[in-house]
């Protein structure tokens, strides 16, 4: 795995953090108080807030399954998270043993728990990379020692780029990461919206404001715009709850989670 030791790997347990936040929101235990505490506040606002996590692993999942069935082999996903049984290369390599699978987070308490995303199949491969999205090639460069960008490559940001302002070029930084990767790779996303509960979503917004964490929620529009360029599968750019599913997929209660979804393929 890789470790810059450049000082980002320091935990700052004083100041509430995104991916703990949403640990203790899914039910973990990777978590300290101060992410608790912002946690608790969030679902005082959005009581669904725990459903609608679970909804969006659930999409992860799903889109996952469905890129692997394709015969996608290759995974690389940003935003990984506190690691979260099943994570991302559990679920493929379930229909792929051989699957690789590099995760990357910026988060230090993630790096931490990182061996558990580093227990593959014995023919897959996975592979942990700290870094931050605002860094692709940062990311391209350690994604390229386990992954073959002559052959397609799925980019995973799965309720990720709601944490990146428009400052960092959210769409220049996906077009960064798809650039060199073969055709047929693809993008799956989950982006938070306020388009379907514009008031609580600014509650949550401010939480996470007075928190230090910026939440960047968008519009159908603007995700679009995200990802504009890219074949989408069908049903497109949906809620999470009209992302359509297998027989065999899990059920899932996905009524009105604040998050698009979508799965597009490069041209
Ligand atoms: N993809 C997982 C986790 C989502 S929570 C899932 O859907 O279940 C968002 C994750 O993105 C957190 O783990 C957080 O640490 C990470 N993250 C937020 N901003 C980031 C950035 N700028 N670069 C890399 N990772 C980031």
């Amino acid at each position: 795995m890789t470790d810059p030791g450049d000082g980002i790997t320091t935990i700052d347990t004083a100041k509430a953090h995104s991916a703990r936040i949403y640990d203790y929101i899914l039910g973990g235990k990777d978590h300290y108080p101060v992410d608790a505490a912002a946690a608790e506040q969030v679902l005082k606002v959005l009581p669904g807030a725990r459903q609608a996590a679970h909804a969006n692993r659930g999409f992860m999942r799903r889109a996952a399954r469905l890129l692997a069935r394709r015969g996608l082999r290759q995974f690389l996903d940003v935003g990984t998270g506190i690691p979260t049984r099943p994570n991302l290369h559990q679920v493929v390599q379930e229909v792929v043993p051989d699957a690789r699978i590099t995760y990357v987070d910026h988060d230090p308490v993630v790096l931490r728990h990182a061996e558990a995303l580093l227990r593959g199949t014995p023919a897959g491969r996975t592979e942990y990379i700290q870094a931050d999205v605002r860094e692709p090639e940062k990311i391209l460069a350690g994604a390229r020692e386990v992954l073959d960008f002559d052959e397609p490559v799925v980019v995973s940001t799965i309720a990720l780029l709601h944490f990146v302002g428009d400052d960092a070029d959210p769409r220049g930084l996906l077009e960064a990461l798809l650039e060199p990767l073969a055709p047929g790779s693809a993008l799956m996303l989950s982006h938070g919206t306020a388009d379907f509960d514009p008031a609580t979503m600014a509650g949550i917004v401010e939480i996470y404001r007075a928190n230090g964490v910026l939440l960047r929620m968008r519009s159908h529009a603007e995700i679009g715009e995200l990802v504009a360029g890219l074949d989408l599968l069908e049903p497109g750019l949906v809620a999470l709850e009209e992302w359509p599913h297998e027989p065999e997929d899990e059920a899932l209660d996905t009524a009105g989670t604040p998050v698009y979804t979508c799965v597009g393929f490069k041209r």
